[in-house]
């Protein structure tokens, strides 16, 4: 890429409304290049690997003021680390996982924000609640009190058209609306996370809150 990361940043946040939070997506990115993106304003960083986040975040110990967001997969073994590395846990994708960070959330302290992450179409590739699953557990998940559940994330399977990947989003947002309507007075659908490199306008055409945005901000990874 030739422009520089501050003039992706730039361009990137003056096309979002503002009301929408930008998460730069910096796996496999350097601490240095993080500390440019926090240069140009970046609060909020994305990161999916628990051992590469916990290094680079000991980096960057002087950047106090930023919310790390946690996006990837998680193994129950690294619940208690994530929970202390991480703000923000949008990639919270079954019960038994949800009652595990709420428990350890309890031992240590501490009140994470965290996405219930959803799966509008069948993916085999992809881990989060089915509809109806999600929908069967919320009782449940009500009762993880310790965990501030803010709303849901979801990633729409590969090689989709621009029409499917905007339905997927509306059925997420619909989603949320019901599920603010059952009688779950712990469980807040108050953010969408939704949207990545390729698809964030239309995410956020459908109502996303965040966007998890890697490669349009940091370039290709390798
Ligand atoms: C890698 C990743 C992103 C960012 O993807 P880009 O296409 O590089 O913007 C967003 N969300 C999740 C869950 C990811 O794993």
């Amino acid at each position: 890429m030739t422009s520089s990361i501050s003039e992706r940043i730039a361009k990137i946040r003056a096309s979002l409304p503002p009301s929408v939070r930008l998460i730069a997506v910096s796996k496999q990115v350097p601490a240095e290049v993080i500390r440019s993106a926090y240069a140009a304003g970046i609060r909020d960083f994305g990161e999916n690997r628990i051992q590469e986040a916990a290094s680079k975040q000991a980096e960057l110990h002087d950047l106090s003021d930023i919310t790390w967001h946690f996006i990837g997969h998680l193994q129950s073994n690294k619940a208690k680390k994530a929970l202390e590395l991480f703000q923000w846990i949008h990639s919270v994708d079954n019960l038994k996982l949800a009652q595990r960070l709420n428990q350890l959330a309890q031992e240590l302290g501490v009140h994470p924000q965290v996405c219930l992450q959803v799966k509008i179409l069948p993916d085999p590739n992809k881990s989060g609640w089915s509809v109806s699953e999600l929908l069967g557990d919320l009782p449940a998940l009500d009762q993880c009190k310790t965990l501030q559940i803010q709303g849901l994330m979801t990633i729409p399977p590969l090689g989709l058209k621009d029409t499917e990947i905007l339905s997927v989003f509306k059925s997420t947002y619909n989603l949320a609306q019901e599920i603010q309507s059952q009688n779950c007075p712990d469980i807040k659908m108050q953010q969408l996370s939704m949207g990545m490199s390729g698809d964030y306008q239309l995410a956020v055409q459908a109502g996303a809150t965040m966007v998890r945005l890697g490669t349009i901000l940091f370039g290709d990874r390798t």
